[in-house]
């Protein structure tokens, strides 16, 4: 028997109390699960950061932590959780983001708003090049960089890749390192950045680095808001140096009223719905990685509490 701490929203609890039930029985575990276990009785915390929960001091026998987030960065610097943290990686969340990424770039690979919107009865044509001739980059090349990156491989995209590590990837031309970002970036007509928010990534994207992408690239931001320079694309939109920008992720959460990104005649702001983590999909997830730590395997997707992600 183990004592599983469900920490996150009321509402959160309320969609996953019964698929977890259900994942951890089907794991052969028998567990109390609750949002209000004494904390010197938890094994086991299934957490996401809106539960309010900072302080893990009082866990004095807990044996891990399983994130129902991708993004860790509001708890890898915790001082007080000093036991194992791993991420979400998720076939439900995974999913929905290569459906949401592929979707973002064939209505700019397309050039869909041109069409959408038009309303003036002129009857104009426009052709987009085949998608083999179209070089897009993906920045971060982890779960969910790597499945839309194949997804759109498949499509025949020109698909470039880049991560911290070196990858081999069928189908994508992977860079890897600080030195070769600029060389990706050069040649990129749409980017789209899937990585975490660490001080290595903090303002990847800055003034400079935009200024490498040909003239009129687009940009595609599921991954966190401080990976760009909001003022250096908010200059490059206006300038013309940067076409369009699809926002999904902010510095500030929800986007202030207000903000210039909800007016810019050049961005799209969608409301942190790249991928939501689906309860059934990640209930099974969670239940299946703290049973593998329960029989003495390894547990998987374990945050590297020094690169921070
Ligand atoms: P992973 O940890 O699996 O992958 C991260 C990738 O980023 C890896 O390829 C990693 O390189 C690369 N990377 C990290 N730091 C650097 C660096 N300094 N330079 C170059 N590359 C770097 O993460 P996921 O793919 O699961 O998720 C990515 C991000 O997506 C999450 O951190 C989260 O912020 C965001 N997200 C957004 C959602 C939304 O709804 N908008 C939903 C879910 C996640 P390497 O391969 O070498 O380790």
């Amino acid at each position: 028997m183990i004592n599983v701490l469900f920490s996150a929203t009321p509402e959160a609890w309320s969609a996953y109390a019964k698929p977890l039930r259900a994942a951890f029985a089907q794991e052969g575990i028998e567990v109390t699960l609750g949002t209000d276990l004494a904390p010197e009785t938890v094994d086991w915390i299934i957490y996401a950061p809106n539960g309010g929960l900072h302080d893990f001091t009082p866990f004095t026998r807990l044996k891990g932590v399983q994130s129902l987030w991708a993004g860790v960065e509001q708890i890898v610097e915790n001082p007080t959780l000093t036991v194992p943290l791993a991420r979400m990686v998720d076939p439900g969340l995974t999913q929905g983001m290569v459906e949401w990424v592929v979707g973002h770039v064939l209505r700019y690979h397309l050039g869909m708003d041109a069409d959408i919107l038009r309303t003036d009865g002129e009857w104009v044509k426009h052709l987009p090049p085949l998608a083999q001739h179209r070089p897009v980059a993906m920045l971060g090349l982890g779960a969910l960089g790597t499945a839309c990156a194949q997804a759109l491989s498949a499509l025949n995209f020109d698909m470039h890749g880049w991560s911290r590590s070196a990858r081999q990837i069928d189908g994508i031309t992977c860079h890897h390192g600080d030195d070769r970002l600029d060389d990706i970036l050069s040649t990129a007509q749409i980017v789209v950045t899937l990585l975490p928010s660490t001080p290595a990534t903090e303002n990847l994207l800055n003034g400079d680095r935009l200024s490498r992408l040909p003239r009129g690239a687009m940009l595609i931001n599921p991954g966190r808001g401080p990976l760009i320079d909001d003022e250096a694309l908010i200059a490059a939109l206006d300038s013309g140096q940067i076409a369009h920008a699809t926002l999904d992720v902010f510095r500030t959460e929800p986007l202030p009223r207000g903000h210039p990104f909800w007016t810019h005649p050049n961005v799209t702001v969608t409301p942190h719905i790249a991928s939501e983590t689906r309860p059934d999909s990640a209930a099974r997830t969670a239940a299946q990685n703290i049973a593998r730590a329960q029989r003495g395997q390894p547990l998987q997707h374990v945050v590297d509490r020094k690169l921070g992600y």
